[in-house]
Order: C-alpha cells, then sequence, then structure tokens
C-alpha cells in the first residue's frame, strides 16, 4: 500500500456478501486504500476466512469475515458490534448482498417474492438502521448501497429484483435525507451486467440479448463496479450524497 493509496487509512468498512463477485471487489479496493475491512459470508466460513487472509496479507489491513444473513435482525446486529469491537470502529458500510429469483410474474411464487425483497431490500433496510447509530456518534459516515440497472429501467422476469432495487435507490435518498446534516452520504451504485455467479446461469440466447443492449458491447468485470464504491467511501466523495451512479456500459442514460 502506497501512501498516496491509502486515503481510507484509519477507516473500518463493512461489505455485506463481501467474499465473492463484487463484493470480493469492493473489499479488494476498499483494502488497498488502507481500510481495514469485514466481510460477510452465510454458510461457508472457509472460502471466506481464505478472501480474509489473502486481502490482509496483500494489503496489509485487518480483515475480518463475519457469518451474518442479511435478512435476520439479530446477525445483523453482530455483524456491526463485532466490526466495530474487533476492528475498532464503522465507518463504511457497503450494502451488497443481493439475490435473484426470477420468473414472469404470473408464474413468481409468493417466496421468489418474498427472499428477493428480504435478501435485497429488507437487509439493507436492517446494516444500515444498526450501523447509522455509530455513524452519527462519529458525525462521519458513508453507506453505498448496491442497486442495478434493473431497478432503475425495469427488466421483463424479474419484477422481484426490480422492485427491491428501485425500493433501495428510494430508501438511499430517503436516508441521505435524514442523515445529511451529520456528515452521513448515502448513495447508491447501479451496475449493468456484470461477470459473476449472479449472472452465469443465464443462457446463451439471453446473454447475446442483454448485450445488444450494453452501448459498450460487453458485460463488466466486477472490478468495473468497485472503483466508484471506493470513491464514494472516500473523503473526496463528502459533497455526494442521494444520488444513483450506472455503472451499465451505457444502458441507461438519464
Ligand atoms: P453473487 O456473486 O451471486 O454474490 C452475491 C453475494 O450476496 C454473495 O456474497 C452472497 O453471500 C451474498 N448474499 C446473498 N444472500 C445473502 C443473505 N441473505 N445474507 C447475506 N449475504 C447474502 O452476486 P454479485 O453479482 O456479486 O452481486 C452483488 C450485488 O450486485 C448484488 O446486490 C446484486 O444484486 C448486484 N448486482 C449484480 C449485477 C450482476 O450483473 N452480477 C448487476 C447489478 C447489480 P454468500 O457468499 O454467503 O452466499
Amino acid at each position: 500500500m502506497t501512501e498516496a493509496s491509502a486515503s481510507l487509512r484509519g477507516r473500518v468498512a463493512v461489505i455485506t456478501g463481501g467474499g465473492r463477485g463484487i463484493g470480493r471487489a469492493i473489499a479488494t479496493d476498499l483494502a488497498r486504500a488502507g481500510a481495514d475491512v469485514a466481510i460477510t459470508y452465510r454458510s461457508d466460513p472457509a472460502q471466506a476466512e481464505g478472501v480474509a487472509a489473502d486481502l490482509a496479507a496483500t494489503h496489509g489491513v485487518r480483515v475480518r469475515a463475519v457469518q451474518c444473513d442479511v435478512r435476520l435482525a439479530a446477525d445483523v446486529e453482530r455483524l456491526i458490534n463485532e466490526a466495530k469491537d474487533d476492528l475498532g470502529g464503522l465507518h463504511i458500510l457497503v450494502n451488497n448482498a443481493g439475490m435473484t429469483a426470477d420468473n414472469l410474474v404470473m408464474r413468481m411464487s409468493e417466496q421468489a417474492w418474498d427472499d428477493v425483497i428480504e435478501t435485497n431490500l429488507r437487509g439493507t433496510f436492517l446494516t444500515s438502521k444498526a450501523a447509522i447509530r455509530h455513524m452519527l456518534r462519529e458525525r462521519w459516515g458513508r453507506i453505498i448501497n448496491i442497486t442495478s440497472v434493473v431497478g432503475v429501467a425495469g427488466n421483463a422476469g424479474q419484477a422481484n429484483y426490480a422492485a427491491a432495487k428501485a425500493g433501495i435507490i428510494g430508501f438511499t435518498r430517503s436516508l441521505a435525507l435524514e442523515v445529511a446534516s451529520r456528515g452521513i452520504t448515502v448513495n447508491a451504485v447501479a451496475p449493468g451486467f456484470v461477470l459473476t455467479d449472479m449472472t452465469a446461469g443465464l443462457t446463451d440466447d439471453q446473454k447475446d440479448a442483454i448485450k445488444g443492449r450494453i452501448p459498450l458491447g460487453r458485460y463488466a468485470e466486477a472490478g468495473e463496479i468497485s472503483p466508484i464504491v471506493a470513491f464514494l467511501a472516500s473523503e473526496g466523495a463528502g459533497y455526494i450524497t442521494g444520488q444513483v451512479i450506472n455503472v451499465d456500459g451505457g444502458m441507461v442514460m438519464a
């Protein structure tokens, strides 16, 4: 870690679902910038501990892997307290944990609706509520919510996911208004289609159809989403709040 790149030294960041995909790229960029980091896992401690050890060794920061299901208030409370007690504070929260359960509305089960809303939207509410208690005391905080281009523009077959991600945008703007006077910023990042486990199950036909709607003509790598998150977490982004930043190869321009 060079001094020039260590803009987050002394900050503690929690990244839900930071063990793989976009979350792992975000954890990597925040650690590279000098933040101590807590990542979460639901059921595979070995995998998350491996990522944590690798980040700590590579970037010379403290990294913890904490078990947490973001749908459960008790898990979230424990996550935030562990990060704060173990790492000495809580300054940055990245709400990255998310899931899809796609179907057309006419065929969508109530379970698929509830699972997606609870993980993406309720999870974001629970972690933010637990985190702002500490941030309000510090009078400094950064919350970055990972929404989706689908929450901005809609997508056939993803009404549950689009509703959850659009809900995150409304939540982001409302919370930004509630905490602005206390030095806490709340923003959302809306990725387009990114090569991770989440999109690995798409058929070739689906992938080709999506690619046709991306002006830059390709999917994103997770490492193309994380730099804007690291910037929004930094001191330099202190005058940006309540915004939704699209990182989508030009899919949505508005
Ligand atoms: P991914 O590879 O499937 O990873 C999803 C992450 O969410 C995993 O770390 C997973 O944890 C965690 N997670 C899921 N349910 C959880 C729960 N109930 N409690 C705690 N953690 C949970 O997906 P990704 O593509 O990196 O997605 C990351 C975020 O970006 C999501 O919010 C997603 O909606 C959003 N996004 C993705 C794309 C895309 O094209 N990939 C586009 C726009 C937005 P475990 O490892 O423990 O399972």
